[in-house]
């Protein structure tokens, strides 16, 4: 029988390896209390959740299980795509069906890294007049964040190094790994 994935201590994706950080259970109480965070802050006003896919997927689940208050989710999508001037990447909100005009709007993350992406995110939104837009992300760099947009519910922070792992991948592989395993460095 195969080893479980939560014994081992290496694991090889394309070709890069990593080792366990975060344990599913660590995470869980995490999660937990983010979502006691919200449960406080957001009773009776049907917040809006928005997922950003594909890497938030499993702590999008694993929060709205946990919550008590009266909530709506839906999922969107960052599209970077090489734009025709000069500037570069172009990145385009994708799948955003919902009015937000009023609403209390909370982001979904896997990760905030330098922050590009959420600013991104919160740049789009505002132009939609919504009531509040906060950011909900599952891990946390603060070394490596460029941004001023506050990051109101984090579940980890950690520091300056690349993860995979529950949603998180490298190259397509890694996100149905349980807990959080962080890159190996290379020994020479
Ligand atoms: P940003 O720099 O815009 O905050 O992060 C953008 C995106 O980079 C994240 O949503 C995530 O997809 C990816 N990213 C940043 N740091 C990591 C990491 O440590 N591991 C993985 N798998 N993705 C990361």
């Amino acid at each position: 029988m195969a080893e479980s994935a939560t014994t081992v201590s290496r694991v090889k994706l394309h070709n890069m390896e990593f080792t366990p950080y975060l344990s599913a259970a660590e995470l869980e109480v995490a999660i937990a209390r983010v979502a006691g965070e919200i449960d406080a802050k957001y009773a009776g006003q049907r917040p809006l959740f928005l997922g950003v896919l594909n890497g938030a997927f499993f702590f999008a689940a694993e929060l709205m299980k946990r919550l008590d208050t009266e909530c709506e989710i839906s999922f969107i999508k960052v599209a970077s795509y090489l734009g025709t001037s000069s500037s570069g990447s172009v990145t385009q909100l994708i799948g955003l069906t919902e009015r937000i005009e009023g609403r209390h709007v909370v982001i979904v993350e896997d990760i905030v890294d330098t922050g590009g992406t959420i600013a991104h995110i919160m740049e789009e939104l505002a132009e939609r007049h919504p009531a509040s837009v906060a950011v909900a992300a599952l891990l946390f760099k603060p070394d490596a964040y460029e941004r001023q947009y506050p990051i109101d519910h984090v579940a980890v922070r950690i520091p300056n190094v690349f993860v995979v792992g529950s949603g998180l991948d490298h190259d397509g592989l890694g996100r149905n790994l349980p807990g959080i395993w962080r890159i190996l460095e290379p020994t020479s």
